[in-house]
């Protein structure tokens, strides 16, 4: 199995650090070439307007979606779930894969970061008793998930009900950051729709 992740600008280093923990294969992407043969493709928080300034221009965004139609497992966090997202607002859409609706920078600047402690039910699905302990989150200036389409599952909230996690299909989103830290949990969960 080989993972491919985004490696544009942002948190990549971390993703690919925490899937060495877990065994796995991994590339750093940064041309439409370099998606040749990957698995599943992770898309790292950072600045999306950014990000796809230079995706669209070098013809990622194109292979991305070609990846997403093969049914490969993608999956956007914070800055990545804003470039999958169908809306987001004022702006045009990024990547346009996955029927949620995301508020940018949502919870405004004085608490653009914090900390949650989450309950993830899906967690369960890798067995044991992994489903039954929170997912300690971090948030930096993060999006929200206003809206979900029928077709999406909604995988954590925070305590004000605030969607924060989701999954539809092959594509899995969070508005947190699980590479910043020690926990392997939701990695883990990602390669569980990754097995080939
Ligand atoms: N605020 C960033 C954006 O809108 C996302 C922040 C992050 O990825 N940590 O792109």
């Amino acid at each position: 199995m080989l993972i491919g992740v985004l490696a544009l600008q942002g948190a990549f280093r971390e993703h690919v650090e925490m899937l060495r923990r877990l065994s796995v294969q991994t590339r750093e992407v940064r041309k439409p070439a370099e998606l040749i043969g990957v698995d599943a493709l992770i898309i790292p928080g950072g600045e999306s307007t950014t990000m796809g300034k230079i995706g669209r221009a070098n013809g990622l965004y194109e292979a991305i979606r070609a990846l997403a139609q093969a049914g490969r497992p993608i999956w956007g966090t914070c800055a990545g779930l804003i470039l999958l997202a169908h809306d987001i607002g004022p702006e045009p859409p990024h990547l346009d894969l996955m029927d949620i609706t995301v508020k940018r920078n949502a919870f405004g600047r004085q608490v653009a970061s914090f900390e949650a402690d989450l309950d993830v039910p899906a967690l369960a699905e890798l067995g044991g008793d992994a489903g039954s302990r929170p997912f300690h989150a971090i948030f930096i200036r993060a999006p929200l998930i206003a809206a979900v389409g029928a077709g999406v599952e909604t995988l954590a909230r925070l305590p004000d009900g605030t969607i924060v996690a989701a999954r539809m299909r092959n594509l899995l989103a969070t508005s947190f950051h699980p590479e910043l830290t020690q926990d392997t949990r939701l990695h883990a969960l990602f390669l569980t729709t990754c097995q080939t």
